[in-house]
C-alpha cells in the first residue's frame, strides 16, 4: 500500500466524515470527501479510488444503494457501506449489491481502518495472483480466473467481484461440499465480520446470472458444492 491509496468516504454527517478521513490521512491514505450521491459519483469518477466508503443514507436524489448499483455497472471497485441501522444491514445483505462489507453506525474510525486495509490487501493479492488458465464448468460456463471473467456459451456475464470469486473458488474445490462458514473463510477472508446468508445472498445471484447449466448443488445442513 503506498501513500497514492486514495480512498473516497461518501458520508454526509461531517463529524463521521472528518474523523473517517483523520484516520485515514494517519495511516498513509489519502482520503476525498463527497457530502451526496451526485457528489460522489463525480469524485469518484474523478480520483479513481481504490475503495469507497459509502453512508446509505444521503441527502438527494442518490442515495447511497444507487451509488452502489450506478459504480457496479462498470466497477469492481471495493465498496463499504456506513450503515446506521439493522434494518440497512438488510437491505444491503438483501439487495445482491456486492458490496465487499459493512460497519454499523456507531463504528470505530480505527477498527473500519483496519478492514479497509484487510480489503485492499485481499484485493491486491487477487490482483497479483498469477494468471491462471480458464476453467471449463460445463453447461456453457467457462470461467476464466486471469481474465476475470465468466462467459456462458461464449457471452461474458457481468458479476460483481464477490460473486466472482465465490465462482472462481467454488471451481477451485469442485467436487467437494463447502460450508457457508468455509466459503466465508476462502472468500471473504478469516478476518470479515458478518452473516453466513451472505453466502446465500450470493450464490442466489451466481445461479440466476449463470442459469440452469451451473452445476451447483446446495448440500443441506453443509453448504455448497459445485460439480
Ligand atoms: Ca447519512
Amino acid at each position: 500500500m503506498t501513500n497514492e491509496t486514495v480512498v473516497v468516504v461518501v458520508e454526509d454527517d461531517p463529524n463521521i466524515a472528518d474523523l473517517v478521513e483523520l484516520y485515514l490521512r494517519r495511516e498513509g491514505f489519502r482520503p476525498y470527501q463527497a457530502d451526496s450521491g451526485e457528489r460522489a459519483l463525480e469524485v469518484i469518477a474523478q480520483r479513481r479510488p481504490s475503495l469507497v466508503l459509502l453512508d446509505i443514507g444521503l441527502p438527494g436524489e442518490i442515495d447511497g444503494i444507487e451509488v452502489c448499483r450506478r459504480l457496479r455497472r462498470d466497477s469492481q471497485v471495493p465498496i463499504v457501506f456506513l450503515t446506521a441501522r439493522d434494518d440497512e444491514v438488510d437491505r444491503v445483505l438483501g439487495l445482491e449489491l456486492g458490496a465487499d462489507d459493512y460497519v454499523t453506525k456507531p463504528f470505530s474510525p480505527r477498527e473500519l481502518v483496519a478492514r479497509v486495509k484487510a480489503i485492499l490487501r485481499r484485493a491486491g493479492a487477487r490482483a497479483d495472483a498469477a494468471a491462471p488458465g480458464p476453467i471449463d464448468l460445463g453447461g456453457g460456463i467457462v470461467v476464466d480466473r486471469g481474465r476475470r471473467e465468466v462467459t456462458v456459451d461464449g457471452e461474458p456475464v457481468a458479476l460483481a467481484a464477490r460473486e466472482f470469486d465465490l465462482l472462481a473458488h467454488l471451481a477451485e474445490n469442485r467436487g467437494l461440499a463447502l460450508s457457508r462458514r468455509q466459503l466465508l473463510d476462502g472468500v471473504w477472508g478469516p478476518d470479515w465480520v458478518g452473516d453466513e446468508r451472505t453466502v446465500d445472498v450470493h450464490v442466489r445471484q451466481l445461479r440466476k446470472k449463470l442459469g440452469e447449466g451451473l452445476a451447483l448443488t446446495t448440500v443441506w445442513g453443509v453448504g455448497y458444492r459445485l460439480d
